[in-house]
């Protein structure tokens, strides 16, 4: 007789379709360069500072760079924390998320991860801090360590 490992992504993923709920990601879109101020090879930009040499533009109110957020709907096991928990580490007492997003590891491309802005959950914006990769034996999900805006 052969025993395998059984293959748990499908369980786990249809356990959190079932018990999840929708949850927003917004990523933050790749920069363009103000078409007004970057217009005859970039005339109005501060190459050292990366902004726009005029604060008054009415594209970009001198940022230079635009960016464009997406938001990408995905379903999510959610845990909030009734309350903080202090984790004793070596560099003395730090607090731990209150919130866990978990997610399918196939939702979020790789690339895309770096690029969270923020996490919706619940009508409360979410700043994540940790990206932990779970799962036995292969990498089947992702848990997001997240804490709410101005609560850090
Ligand atoms: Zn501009």
């Amino acid at each position: 007789m052969t025993i395998t490992f059984p293959t748990t992504k499908p369980t786990k993923d249809a356990i959190r379709n079932a018990i999840g709920q929708l949850v927003t990601f917004v990523i933050r879109g790749d920069p363009t360069a103000c078409d007004v101020c970057g217009a005859s090879g970039g005339l109005y930009y501060d190459e050292v500072n990366e902004v726009s040499l005029d604060p008054y533009c009415t594209t970009c109110s001198g940022l230079y760079w635009l960016t464009t957020d997406t938001n990408s709907g995905v379903i999510a096991h959610v845990r909030w924390r009734t309350q903080d928990q202090p984790d004793m580490g070596v560099g003395g007492e730090t607090f731990e998320g209150d919130c866990f997003v978990t997610i399918d590891i196939n939702a979020i491309s790789a690339s895309n991860i770096v690029k969270i802005k923020e996490v919706r959950v619940d009508s409360r914006k979410l700043q994540v801090y940790r990206a932990i990769h779970r799962g036995v034996p292969t990498r089947d999900r992702i848990r997001f360590v997240c804490r709410e805006w101005g609560k850090e």
